[in-house]
């Protein structure tokens, strides 16, 4: 039943908003199957402790990002859905991690970054990320963003995209995160500073393990 209705709400959002594949124009997709098969894995990460599915260098991959993040079109994450999990479980073996343990917190954005996107898009991630994983949950109001700074794309230098970032998590329930293995979710990972901020809050709080998943580094 829950299928059924799936399907028919696509079928009307397709009919609403028509698709047509970033890669090869194809209608009714936002990447077609041809075109996820050709996206290919990230091998590297900006940081050690966090991993990224694929590469923003990828035209289908920045074309996406750009989807999710300007366009509004958060759609183009039920075609990424499965390559997206299939990615995270890699995580979760390679690390050992039982999904009984696990806590998946997305990276706040600022209010006006929500209200002008209408969702925060970590959060649409996470929520991927947790299908068929029964055991894996979302707090997505433990970490606070304690400042409105700019959005670290706005920022070309480096050192500037770490002060920027600087003090500007906060944990609001430790009890929450306390001797927790915890994954910060992300859409794009650039130099790491946001993880890096997030990960120390956590740390201070008492978490137990902090990791890093993300779309595209
Ligand atoms: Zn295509």
């Amino acid at each position: 039943m829950l299928i059924n209705i799936r399907k028919f709400l696509k079928s009307v959002s397709l009919a609403m908003f028509p698709r047509k594949c970033i890669g090869c124009q194809t209608p009714d997709f936002w990447i077609c199957q041809k075109c996820l098969s050709t996206i290919p894995k990230s091998f590297e990460n900006p940081l050690p402790w966090s991993f990224s599915a694929f590469e923003y260098k990828n035209r289908i991959i920045r074309k996406a990002v750009w989807l999710l993040k300007f366009s509004k079109k958060y759609s183009v994450l039920d075609d990424l859905a499965y390559l997206i999990n299939r990615r995270f479980g890699e995580l979760l073996e390679k690390e050992k991690l039982t999904e009984k343990e696990l806590i998946l917190i997305p990276i706040p954005i600022t209010k006006r970054s929500r209200s002008v996107r209408g969702y925060n898009q970590s959060v649409l991630i996470c929520k991927i990320l947790v299908r068929n994983r029964e055991n894996v949950t979302i707090e997505d109001s433990v970490l606070v963003k304690t400042k409105n700074h700019l959005p670290q794309n706005k920022i070309k230098n480096r050192n500037e995209r770490l002060n920027n970032v600087k003090n500007s998590f906060r944990v609001k329930n430790i009890e929450r995160v306390k001797g927790k293995i915890i994954i910060l979710v992300d859409d794009v990972v650039t130099t790491g500073a946001t993880l890096k901020e997030a990960k120390k809050v956590l740390v201070e709080a008492g978490t137990k393990k902090v990791l890093g998943f993300s779309i595209a580094h």
